[in-house]
């Protein structure tokens, strides 16, 4: 984009200046509609999230020997979600302000098998491929019981393929690890923002890591290259995948479970508010998805991203989605946000959701690391900065008298408010690393 570019987009679309500015910025969506008139733009439907669902309850048997810290679960990989009213009081000091209703935690971070909300929608994705390559080849029905795929047999059946991925890490992490498990051959392309220990997690498990100096765009572009070249190479394509998106979106009836075991309501009177972290958009927008269907109206979605990284909401606010990259406007797509360092939007997601999500808003890195250090200091829980994009949702939410009013919560209503921040990262972050993470909060 040439500067005068720039400016014609500043002048149709104001808040693009903040974005440049790297100002915290915060958008309610005006294009949200109800779901019933959002629904059919996505192009997915419950069907679609009850079959992922049935296909990972295929697959539980095979979790729970392969990976068996996922046995006391069943193999089932779900986290918990915890109330945390120290966070909550602390927040409302540091900030001089009140955040009416419950403050909960959806701890993803401390997911079985890779530690981060990755391990929903990618182990999915891989578990999805294993399962038609076995079907095909008459080695499986959906009948059988899934458990004998943790055997020579089958994995000697995968090593004749391959899997490929582009990831700033964690992406990598959950695909690499379980098609390696698998049996499969797997390359994680990694961009140059991604951590040593990931790279060195994945060699563990036999996984082939292939570095660039350049960003997740980039490497997601050389993996699409490199298994095109090869007919038994399936690459994983984060940026467009509706299997991932469905691997996520898995999460709304699970925390709707979740929600009755605790007598939690949400309904009109009773609104959820949730706060995700995004990065090329499938992780959350599934998520969101999810939640909208086990919801519906009472469920109000909303993305968080760093200053140096706004790509959803620059491409949702400007109409561009993957037509616009952080990078056309000067932003330089740095930030200590593992998994939400991504330039360039997803073209499927911003286009499927944003007539779904209630807004979008943007953090600084220093915010972030704050934030880690109180969640720590207050309720002894250690997440990756990514992970705490979403902690200061609740406050963007209650600065904003005209948002609230627009959707009929008035303080009545709000006392009765869930804000569920979902925190997307961190349970395997080495306690060298989090030491790091902890020195820099202030
Ligand atoms: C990947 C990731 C996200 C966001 O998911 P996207 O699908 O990239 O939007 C958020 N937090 C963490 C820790 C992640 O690794």
């Amino acid at each position: 984009m040439t500067p005068k570019d720039i400016e014609h987009l500043i002048q149709q679309h104001p808040l693009v200046d903040n974005l440049i500015k790297l100002q915290e910025t915060t958008w309610f969506n005006p294009k949200i509609t109800p779901l019933k008139e959002g629904l059919p733009f996505v192009g997915l439907t419950t069907k679609d999230v009850q079959d992922a669902s049935q296909r990972l309850a295929r697959f539980a048997p095979y979790l729970c020997k392969a990976f068996p810290e996922t046995a006391i679960s069943k193999g089932i990989i779900e986290s918990e979600i915890v109330a945390i009213p120290k966070m909550k009081v602390a927040l409302e000091a540091r900030y001089h302000a009140k955040i009416a209703g419950n403050l909960l935690l959806k701890k993803d971070s401390h997911l079985p098998i890779s530690g981060s909300i990755k391990a929903r929608g990618g182990i999915y994705e891989v578990l999805t491929h294993a399962e038609k390559l076995a079907i095909k080849h008459g080695l499986l029905t959906e009948k059988d019981d899934y458990s004998q795929l943790f055997s020579d047999k089958f994995k000697q059946f995968f090593s004749q393929y391959s899997i490929a991925v582009g990831s700033t890490g964690n992406l990598g992490l959950s695909i690499g690890i379980m098609s390696a498990k698998l049996g499969f051959n797997v390359s994680v392309h990694m961009s140059a923002d991604a951590r040593e220990w990931k790279k060195q997690k994945l060699r563990s498990h036999g996984v082939n890591v292939v570095e660039y100096e350049q960003d997740y765009g980039v490497a997601v572009e050389q993996g699409r290259k490199a298994a095109q070249s090869d007919p038994n190479c399936f690459f994983i394509d984060d940026e467009n995948s509706q299997t991932l998106f469905l691997g996520y979106s898995v999460a709304g009836e699970r925390v709707k479970k979740q929600f009755e075991e605790m007598n939690i309501k949400v309904d009109k009177d009773h609104p959820l508010f949730v706060y995700l972290p995004c990065g090329v958009g499938g992780g959350p927008g599934g998520v969101a998805f999810g939640l909208k269907l086990a919801f519906g109206d009472n469920v109000h979605c909303f993305f968080a991203e760093p200053t140096h990284s706004p790509c959803m909401l620059l491409g949702v606010y400007t109409g561009l989605h993957d037509k616009i990259a952080v990078q056309d406007i000067g932003i330089d797509n740095i930030t200590a946000a593992d998994g939400l360092a991504v330039g360039r939007p997803s073209g499927f997601v911003g286009r499927a959701m944003e007539r779904l999500l209630d807004g979008f808003y943007t953090i600084s890195d220093q915010h972030m690391y704050d934030l880690l250090g109180l969640l720590n200091q207050q309720e002894q829980i250690q997440l990756e900065p990514s992970a705490l994009a979403g902690m200061i949702g609740p406050l963007r939410i209650e600065g904003d008298k005209s948002y609230l009013n627009q959707i009929h919560a008035s303080p009545e209503v709000m006392k009765n408010a869930t804000h569920l921040v979902w925190a997307t990262g961190g349970g395997m972050v080495p306690e060298q690393e989090m030491k790091k993470y902890l020195s820099l909060a202030k």
